[in-house]
């Protein structure tokens, strides 16, 4: 199959990278994966233990799937929110939920592969099986792993979404990247929830971007001075890798803030109804977290420490 033409499709459809790994078991963190999932590291996050065999073996998945192609999809915004007199979100969230135009994109891109092939079978994937999308964008040359736990590109740094493809087809892999990452240690000494104290491996409990978006419980009262004016999500360990200076701004319409949400500071959060949670959040992934739980994060942020 041209592999060729199928980055060069991946790329017009708004994709920033396309890599493709033949579709063995990941050997290479079996023992890491097996000893997450025995000493419970998935916090509230039970979907992650389920499936283990699959997560590492997508012919578990897809029987007869023979490479796995992954692609990158921008979201470093081009406008920031203002920090200052403000509360603070995640950069993927400013816009409109990444999961459409990521599936639209994978489904445009399968539907060009069936061209080269009509007889192909393809999955594809966006945060949706047993597919640890992290470990494959690496064997795919994508970027690798770094100490904060996220996918890092040389030449792009981090802010980017992770989709996965798998096909019965064989296409040429890619080298899987190398870690980078060397001496530094910017990530884990700038995470203020200490979630990072052992090098690639996330404590999830303490995480910000776990106890303002996953946990369904309110964030525990010795973390509440650490959130920083985090309302949901964090990007403090991507904001201090030096490897994000080479981030560019995507030119994604759809994941622009809405100008009503550039325009808030820390007493409309503090006054926010839900009707305005709607109108600022619709379509977004903070919607998804629904309005008291919003709330509770905004509270947090002013307890007295
Ligand atoms: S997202 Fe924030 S809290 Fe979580 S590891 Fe990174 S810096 Fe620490
Ligand atoms: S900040 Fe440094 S150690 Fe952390 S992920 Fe980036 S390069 Fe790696």
């Amino acid at each position: 199959m041209d592999k060729a033409s199928i980055i060069k499709r991946a790329l017009e459809l708004g994709f920033s990278r396309c890599g493709f790994a033949r579709c063995e078991p990941l050997e290479e963190i079996r023992g890491f994966y097996s000893d997450f999932v025995t000493e419970k590291r998935f916090a509230g996050m039970q979907y992650m233990e389920r499936y283990a065999p699959q997560r590492l073996d997508p012919d578990l998945v897809m029987p007869g799937a023979k490479t796995v192609i992954s692609v990158a999809m921008n979201y470093f915004p081009p406008v920031l929110i203002p920090d200052e007199d403000n509360y603070i979100i995640a950069k993927y969230a400013y816009g409109r939920d990444y999961h459409h135009l990521m599936r639209e994109g994978l489904d445009s891109l399968s539907g060009f592969i069936r061209t080269l092939n009509p007889a192909v079978r393809l999955r594809a994937f966006v945060d949706s099986g047993p597919i640890l999308e992290k470990a494959w964008a690496q064997r795919c040359g994508i970027g690798w792993q770094g100490k904060n736990t996220l996918v890092i590109n040389k030449s792009d740094g981090s802010f980017f979404f992770i989709g996965i493809l798998l096909t019965d087809q064989e296409i040429e892999p890619d080298e899987p990247e190398t870690e980078h990452c060397g001496d530094c240690d910017r990530c884990t000494r700038a995470c203020p929830a200490g979630a990072l104290d052992v090098p690639w491996q996330l404590d999830i409990p303490r995480c910000i971007s776990y106890l303002t978006i996953e946990s369904r419980a309110e964030v525990p009262e010795d973390l509440k001075n650490r959130l920083g004016d985090r309302i949901y999500g964090c990007d403090i360990c991507q904001d201090v890798c030096p490897y994000n200076r080479f981030a560019r701004a995507h030119d994604v319409t759809t994941f622009l803030p809405k100008e009503e949400l550039l325009k808030m500071r820390r007493k409309d959060w503090i006054s926010l109804t839900e009707t305005e949670f709607v109108s600022l959040f619709d379509g977004t992934p903070v919607k998804r977290v629904g309005y008291n739980r919003f709330i509770q994060n905004i509270r947090a942020n002013q307890t007295p420490s």
